[in-house]
């Protein structure tokens, strides 16, 4: 992965480029930012610059692409490059499961995927959506194991660590021993997006580069170079997806799933109206057989369309360009969203999201804000004050 083929995220690139530059890399340095933001990537770009042959070739400042190492990370199967990813037992692997087991599952699914991956897909890849998966004791025990020989080829070997936020408390004093007195010349670069799960004292003992949300702009051009899509979609989708590149390439793939999402949140919101239970229940049922990455940006676009009918409401005017079919019902929904509850209608929803990343189950999370929905809509400014 060279620099210059990672979606946005300028300045950081640059720093991570200044330190080499500077002789000045840190042993532990944990990437930390919300999903589809590049972080992975980012981290494996860096790798690679580190450790390319040929860095100087090009004017650019970027990794050559084409010295031996540049090769095999294009491959990421460079013998000095290592990933730890949270694993589980599943149909294949019926004990002490370690990344090992996994990384021939875990490169595929990079790769397809231009390294943006999210823990659910990861899961679903490997068929352990259900359990818990982690980083655990066994996989320590490998870390140490691994770190003993001395590097193949390049100057570092580089441990790449992917959401550490998964690893087991039975397994965390391990990793920070290893953090702590690190075998020379070894880099750990740590990945995690959920801040409040990553146990304090790793943060204290990695250097933190924070990742900020990828620039509308970029993820635009990205869907218009990469998915060959028109500027007026790329424009609505990168609204919807928020900084997410993951989150755009999603609902760009699912082709017409936009206009399935407006009619599919129209009946939904049809049936929270009218406190239907029975087919709320239905609904609920319906929806959470679709998957958590499905359901997670059906109600992402949800709040697009319940922050546009505020703004319409207000202001009379779209913040995102609807069709003509889809204003009508704006225009007769949106005054039902108003300053008595629009704060609460997006805090319901993501705290729906947060609970469908968490394993809860979908249904029951569907059917939970189907009926403060219901409740919601009801409220009218005048209400709220009497
Ligand atoms: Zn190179």
């Amino acid at each position: 992965m060279l620099f210059k083929n990672i979606i946005g995220q300028h300045e950081i690139k640059e720093r991570l480029k200044q330190t080499v530059r500077e002789n000045r890399v840190s042993h532990a340095q944990l990437f930390f930012g919300g999903e589809g933001r590049g972080k992975l990537a980012l981290a494996i770009a860096y790798a690679q610059f580190i450790n390319c042959r040929d860095k100087n070739r090009f004017t650019n400042g970027d990794s050559c692409g084409v010295c031996p190492s540049c090769i095999k990370y294009n491959k990421l199967i460079h013998p000095d490059l290592h990933f730890i990813i949270p694993v589980s037992t599943n149909t294949s692997v019926k004990e002490k499961p370690t990344s090992r087991q996994f990384i021939k599952h875990y490169r595929e699914l990079l790769l397809e995927n231009d390294y943006f991956t999210t823990l659910n897909s990861w899961y679903e890849k490997i068929g352990i959506e259900k359990k818990q998966a982690g980083i655990n004791v066994y996989e320590c025990s490998e870390i140490l194991r691994t770190l003993s020989y001395t590097s193949y080829e390049s100057e570092y070997k580089i441990m790449i660590i992917w959401m550490v936020e998964k690893l087991n408390y039975q397994a965390a004093p391990k990793l920070l021993k290893i953090l702590e007195e690190p075998p020379d010349k070894t880099l750990f670069l740590l990945i995690a997006e959920q801040h409040e799960q990553i146990i304090s004292t790793i943060i204290s003992r990695t250097q933190l580069i924070k990742i900020p949300k990828i620039e509308d702009d970029e993820i635009i051009k990205a869907c218009i170079e990469k998915l060959h899509v028109s500027r007026e979609e790329a424009a609505m989708v990168a609204e919807i997806a928020n900084g997410n590149f993951t989150e755009a390439v999603h609902l760009i793939k699912q082709g017409e799933g936009r206009k399935n999402y407006f009619d599919r949140f129209v009946g939904w919101m049809r049936l929270c109206w009218t406190v239907d239970v029975p087919k709320i229940m239905a609904f609920s049922d319906e929806i959470s057989k679709e998957g958590r990455e499905s359901n997670k940006s059906f109600l992402q676009f949800g709040m697009t369309v319940l922050r546009n009918c505020l703004v319409m409401n207000y202001t009379g005017k779209d913040i995102v360009k609807f069709r003509e079919e889809e204003r009508g019902f704006l225009e007769k929904f949106s005054p039902f969203v108003n300053q008595a509850n629009a704060g609460r209608f997006s805090e319901e929803f993501n705290t729906a999201i947060y609970h469908i990343e968490r394993n809860v189950s979908p249904g029951m999370v569907f059917l939970d804000l189907s009926l403060t929905v219901a409740r919601l809509i009801k409220m009218t400014p005048s209400k709220a004050v009497s």
